[in-house]
């Protein structure tokens, strides 16, 4: 045990921003070059700041956890944070740091691809990475977890785009049935699972293409967009789609086919009754049963192979956990044959989506990032305040999970945020810390 006055110690030893910086070059050197070489839209006469500088400004203010650009502009305005900057991109005549009303304008201009593009070669330096390897399923396949989730939604129609709802409701003074209708954006996520990390791959936003759109877009329409670019990108890839019983669906198995993916999908009776019944009939009839214990929960866990469903044949596996709020059931439909073998990292895999929604979304809601509060009201700059946001969030979870120093100081994921945002205003890069940057490093994920 360390006692307090070395803790102390060894925390004032950290400078918070210089591990950032380091987590950041040790997997994506050419982050840098490329923040600086997007196409930037602006007019050239008007072109003070480095398309880097309006970049990173915004991934800091992320990784600080500030929620509003105007608190941004607020925090970052000290001769410190103009310095870092300064010296960590290279720049030397950077005397001032930019607005947000600038970050905002240049925002709204830049196409979504170019940040999109750098995402994709953040996740493509990742997946060479041998030492995340033994997170694929079945020693093959990557774990992609799908899911949507709203990001904003107004009173009045906010673009074009907007999805609408009608909401009824009952008028206080009269008692008259009205309606209303809401405004908003929602997104569709395909996100890796690496270990105890979802770390974003592609968004696809959920949209009208005109206001006059006689149907609306929904998340499944969404997913076909999202499969047919996540296959362009990652062309060879293995690829487990895991996905929640919306996705259990004929269409959605044949898309999956197509591509040479393999699938989890949760299951529920009622979207697909005849495979439904066909489990529970033979399910009791097959001597498939397997006694589980996971992180002390007892469960078991059933299985029918080779349920007949259109073309093809389905697998079902079914998995009920002893918890601590009772018996609780989960099922899933797999293209992959169950075995006693590998039936509980199936069912492993299977859970694992709700990372997603526990770790994922709700942390990128209420814990850090704010992605419910708009950077901006205009549209493209929305999007690319989002791309933005997964892109400082899959360095703050290398940050996180993988340096030694934070692990030995164990802080919340709040705790790290206001010390990279202390570090950033209070501490100075030195030229001997940026030599340091470049050097190899140690990283542990467990
Ligand atoms: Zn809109």
């Amino acid at each position: 045990m360390m006692t307090r006055k070395e803790k102390r110690e060894m925390e004032k030893g950290i400078n918070d921003l210089f591990e950032f910086l380091k987590t950041s070059e040790h997997f994506f050197k050419d982050l840098n070059k490329l923040l600086k070489s997007v196409d930037d839209p602006r007019h050239l006469g008007y072109v003070t700041y480095d398309t880097a500088v309006l970049l990173m400004m915004v991934m800091l203010k992320n990784a600080c956890n500030l929620k509003s650009m105007r608190m941004m502009t607020n925090e970052f305005n000290k001769d410190e944070c103009i310095e870092n900057l300064s010296t960590y991109l290279g720049i030397k005549d950077l005397e001032e740091l930019p607005h947000y009303d600038t970050i905002n304008n240049f925002l709204s201009r830049l196409k979504p691809e170019e940040l999109e593009n750098i995402r994709t070669y953040m996740i493509k330096e990742l997946l060479k990475k041998r030492s995340f390897d033994s997170y694929r399923i079945g020693g093959k396949y990557w774990g992609m977890v799908i899911d949507g989730t709203g990001l904003f939604t107004f009173q009045e129609k906010h673009c074009e785009h907007c999805l609408r709802r009608e909401h009824k409701y009952k008028d206080k003074e009269t008692g008259e049935e009205k309606t209303k209708t809401l405004y908003m954006h929602h997104v569709l996520e395909a996100k890796l699972v690496v270990g105890d990390m979802v770390l974003s791959v592609e968004s696809e936003f959920i949209e009208n293409e005109s206001e006059d759109v006689k149907k609306q877009d929904c998340e499944l329409n969404a997913f076909y967009r999202l499969a047919a670019r996540l296959k362009g990108t990652f062309k060879r890839l293995p690829i487990c789609i895991m996905a929640d019983s919306l996705y259990a669906c004929e269409n959605v198995v044949n898309q999956c086919k197509d591509n040479h993916w393999t699938y989890i999908f949760r299951f529920k009776k009622d979207r697909i009754k005849s495979i439904a019944n066909e489990f529970q009939a033979l399910k009791n009839m097959e001597d498939h049963v397997l006694k589980v214990n996971v992180d002390g929960q007892r469960g078991e866990i059933t299985w029918v192979n080779d349920i007949v469903y259109r073309e093809r044949k389905q697998n079902v596996l079914e998995c009920e956990m002893e918890t601590e709020e009772g018996k609780q059931t989960f099922t899933f439909l797999t293209d992959k044959k169950i075995t006693k073998k590998n039936a509980q990292k199936l069912m492993n895999a299977g859970r694992s989506r709700w990372k997603i929604e526990n770790e994922g979304f709700n942390r990128q809601k209420n814990l850090r990032y704010h992605i419910q509060h708009a950077g901006s009201q205009n549209y493209t700059a929305m999007k690319n305040h989002y791309v933005l946001t997964q892109i400082t969030e899959i360095i703050m979870m290398l940050h996180e999970h993988g340096s030694k120093s934070l692990k030995r100081i164990k802080k919340t994921a709040k705790e790290i945020s206001s010390r990279l945002l202390e570090a950033f205003r209070g501490q100075t890069l030195t030229d001997e810390d940026i030599a340091k940057l470049g050097k190899p490093m140690q990283m542990r994920f467990t």
